[in-house]
This record gives C-alpha cells, structure tokens and sequence, in this order.
C-alpha cells in the first residue's frame, strides 16, 4: 500500500517550519533540523494527514506506532488552534457512560505512554468538582452513588477531605466535593509543538509546516485523513455543510506563575460544572439546579459559561470558559465574560497569584448530537473533528478507531 503521498494532494507552501514561543527554542532548533532532514528523505508514504492538532497528531502517533510511514500536512508554521488554546484536561469524567467513557480512558491510556515516550511532562493529578450549596452537593452525591457502577471511579468527599486533598479549594461555606482520581492534565502548549518533534526523530514522521493542502485531487494509494478542526470551508465544503457541524467560541485567561512552587493538585471544577458534562445528565437531581442556576444567574447561562482550573508546566493556573455557539465566530472578545468568570472562580479558588497574565479565545467544532464526527467523503479518505471540548481527551481512542475502521 505503499504508494506516492498514496494520494495526491495539491498544496499552497510557504517558507521552512517553525516552532515558535518563548519557552521552546531548544525544541524548535531541534525540530527544524529534524524535520529538514525528512522533507528530502521521505518520499513515499502510507497516509497522508492534514492538519497538526491534536487530532492530527495522535492519527500520526498511532499509525507510526504500527509501522506505518506518515506525512502531516499543516498550513501553519505550527499547530496554533483549539489544540493550543485548551486548558489540557484529560477529563474522563465528563463522558457520558458506556462507549465514550471506555473511549475516553483508552485514550487517556495511550496519551500516558505517549508522554512518557516523548519525556513530557504531566500532573496525573485526578479532579475535584467542589460544591457550595445544598442543591449542588446533592447531584454530586447522587453522581456518587450512581457513577461507579457505571465505570466511573469517583467518590463524595465531605468538606475536610476536601481540603486535605488541596489548597486551593476555599473553605468558606464549602459542603464537600467528587473526587475522581482519573483526570490528568498535559500542557498543551508545550505537548503539542513537542509530540511532533519526537514523532519526526522516532519514528521518521514527516511534518510538512506552512503547508495548506488546497485540494485532495485523487485516493489511488495509500490513505488520507483530515483533521482540519474547524475548517470547513477549504476541502470538501459541502460534505461540511451537510454534515450539522457549526462552531463555538471559548474565552480563557491564564495567571502568571505561581510562586515558591505552589501547586494546584488536582484540576478544579463547581457547581456550574455540574449542568455541563454529559455524564451528570444520568443525576435526576440535576433539573432543579439548572433551573436555580437559570432564574438565579441567567448571565452565565447566556453565555455558556463553567469554570474550570488547570495548572501549566511554567505553574501558571488556566481558567475558563464560556461557550457562544455560531458559524460565524465573533473576533472580539467581552470583558463582561472573563469577569464573569473570575467572578466565580474566586467563589472557590484560593491561590497566591490571581492577576491575570493572559487572555485569548479558542474555537472548536462541534455537532448538535454527535460526540465526534468521522466520515468518508470519497474512497481511502476520512474526515475527523467535531470533537467539541473533549478533543484533547478523546483524540487518541478517535485516532485507534480511525485506524481500525479504514484497516491501516
Ligand atoms: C478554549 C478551549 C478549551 C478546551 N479545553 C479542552 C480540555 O481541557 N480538554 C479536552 O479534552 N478538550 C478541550 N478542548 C477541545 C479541544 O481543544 C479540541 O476538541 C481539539 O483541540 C480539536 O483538535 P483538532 O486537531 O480537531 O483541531 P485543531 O487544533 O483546530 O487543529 C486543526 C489543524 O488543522 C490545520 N488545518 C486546517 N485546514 C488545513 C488545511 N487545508 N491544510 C493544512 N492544515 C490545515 C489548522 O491550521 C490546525 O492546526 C478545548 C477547546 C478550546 C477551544
């Protein structure tokens, strides 16, 4: 099956690769040699992959892994969307149960041997969704109960467990917590510019930077998989216009560094939380705190928000989001959103250093219905996004079903 590009593809390419960013000079130094060397080296390859997210990325990981010759294409001079800009939680605990839940701690799996084979960092730190109303701690202690029977590992803990387990959880008024010990958090702006790398110097992958693939002329050989996130209008626009995707805008901020070698612990999310993942619609408690949530704070329903906290590697603290559900995603950011979310963060998050250092949004694509989507829009081609906010989490367990179902 070994074939030219095993597809042809036609491509707009700009000047060599680049991985850019103050923490990661060393890995661009060693990343554009890398990849120098490759460009002239691999001529023919079995599967061709567009786009360097995270999607991208872990298709690449595990067809290299099965000996397979891999080309990513990747029109920027490195990966710059939704897979950079997310707080990257490994969050098996916002999958529904059953097929995604399994999906998702095959995923997590993979990820750890992943990390571990390109020596990068991650805090296997598990999570905590604190409560501070009554209404709040009574779907996480119907969570409790339920979930484990259902392939979750978590358990309730009462409010002084809690904060044995962190110092970052306020303890005013605080009723306790689930704890899940299955969540863990890579950052995402170190793993993503890095995995290439290693996957150029291990396994001979071939990342083609600056480099946007226009047209996919033919699928004679070989095999091509498109992970263009939320692209939808460059290859096969009316397979995406067809297809009920639509996009979503998230606002997230970031702290400076924490000092003295704080540590968040395990990543952080409340009662807001609870109206969001999927996996709390099995609480049938859960109908009376959205509706508190709804007449009480209206504003945070409006613009989608939750708040969650991750740490980086350089120890600053991530928090976000808001969730704005349009085609057309709006460039300019509100401030009333990121108040609104500090707003709630300080009702349960103690830290040291709380300025914020930095702000910016993200964009994935989402379906109304479906978890991800993945479809054939011509022979020995498969389209994979839509993994809305668990595309990080899901991505490798996607990538395995990937290479499964088209037999690579
Ligand atoms: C703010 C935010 C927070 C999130 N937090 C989390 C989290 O904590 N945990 C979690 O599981 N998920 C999270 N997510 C979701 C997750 O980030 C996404 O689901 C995931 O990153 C999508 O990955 P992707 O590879 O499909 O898309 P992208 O990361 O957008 O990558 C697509 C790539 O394709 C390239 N491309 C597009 N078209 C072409 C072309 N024609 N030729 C060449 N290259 C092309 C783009 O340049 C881009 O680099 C979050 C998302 C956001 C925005």
């Amino acid at each position: 099956m070994r074939g030219e590009w095993g597809v042809r593809l036609r491509t707009v390419s700009g000047a060599g690769p680049e991985v850019g960013g103050r923490d990661f000079s060393a890995i661009a130094a060693r990343h554009q040699s890398t990849v120098a060397s490759h460009f002239v080296a691999s001529k023919y390859a079995d599967v061709a992959i567009v786009g360097a997210g995270i999607l991208g990325i872990a298709h690449a990981f595990v067809l290299a892994r099965r000996g397979r010759s891999v080309v990513v294409f990747e029109r920027s001079p490195q990966a710059a969307g939704a897979s950079v800009r997310n707080f990257g939680m490994i969050w098996p605990i916002g999958q529904p149960a059953g097929k995604m839940l399994e999906m998702a701690l095959r995923s997590r799996e993979i990820w750890i041997e992943a990390l571990a084979a390109a020596r990068l960092p991650h805090f296997a730190t598990g999570s905590l969704h604190v409560v501070y109303r009554e209404d709040e701690a009574t779907v996480a202690r119907e969570f409790c109960e339920v979930a484990p029977k259902l392939g979750y590992r978590c358990q309730w803990l009462g409010a002084a467990d809690v904060l044995e387990r962190s110092a970052a959880v306020r303890p005013e008024r605080l009723l306790g917590a689930i704890w899940s010990p299955t969540e863990i958090s890579v950052d995402p702006r170190v793993a993503l510019p890095h995995l290439p790398w290693y996957l150029s110097e291990q396994y001979g992958v071939d990342f083609r930077w600056r480099t946007a693939v226009t047209a996919i002329d033919r699928a004679e050989y070989g095999a091509t998989i498109v992970c263009t996130g939320h692209d939808f209008e460059t290859l096969y626009p009316d397979a995406f216009r067809a297809s009920g995707l639509t996009r979503c805008k998230l606002q997230m901020m970031r702290t400076g560094p924490q000092p003295d070698g704080w540590q968040l612990g395990p990543a952080l999310a409340a009662g807001l939380t609870l109206r969001f993942y999927e996996s709390f619609r099995v609480c049938r408690t859960l109908r009376a705190l959205e509706e508190r949530i709804a007449a009480e704070t209206p504003e945070y329903d409006r613009f989608g928000i939750h708040v969650l906290v991750s740490q980086t590697a350089g120890r600053e603290l991530t928090i976000g989001d808001s969730h704005e559900y349009a085609d057309a995603v709006n460039p300019f950011d509100r401030a009333e959103i990121d108040e609104l979310i500090l707003r709630y963060a300080r009702g349960f998050l103690h830290a040291p250093e709380t300025a914020i250092a930095q702000h910016w949004h993200g964009v994935y694509a989402k379906h109304p219905d479906q978890p991800y989507v993945s479809f054939s829009p011509e022979p020995n081609v498969r389209v994979v996004t839509g993994t809305g906010g668990a595309g990080m989490t899901l991505s490798f367990g996607i990538a395995e079903q990937t290479v499964a179902q088209m037999g690579l």
